[in-house]
């Protein structure tokens, strides 16, 4: 799977990660943004981040995650969006 082209751009996902977090996104939103971080390693290439975001669209698709873990993935996402902004997850390929 390392490689393959995603439908949805890495940046989209984690900008709907990042308001996913502050409003919550209907269940068919979880369910792709799911979907996509099975999938893709550059969006969760933190180890910490990728349980992080995932218990919390795990938790979010069926009640509200805690407070604290939804502020220490949002200061986690602000991280690798700058990276991924700056062009340098692409080196990992
Ligand atoms: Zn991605």
């Amino acid at each position: 799977m390392n490689g393959k082209h995603h439908e949805v751009d890495c940046s989209v996902i984690l900008e709907r990660v990042y308001v996913f977090i502050d409003d919550e996104l209907e269940t068919a939103d979880c369910a792709e943004i799911q979907q996509h971080l099975d999938d893709c390693g550059p969006c969760l290439r933190a180890v910490d981040l990728e349980r992080m975001v995932k218990a919390l669209v795990a938790r979010s698709c069926r009640e509200s995650a805690p407070v604290q873990l939804r502020e220490r993935v949002k200061l986690s996402i602000r991280h690798v969006q700058v990276e991924i902004s700056e062009g340098r997850h692409l080196d990992l390929d």
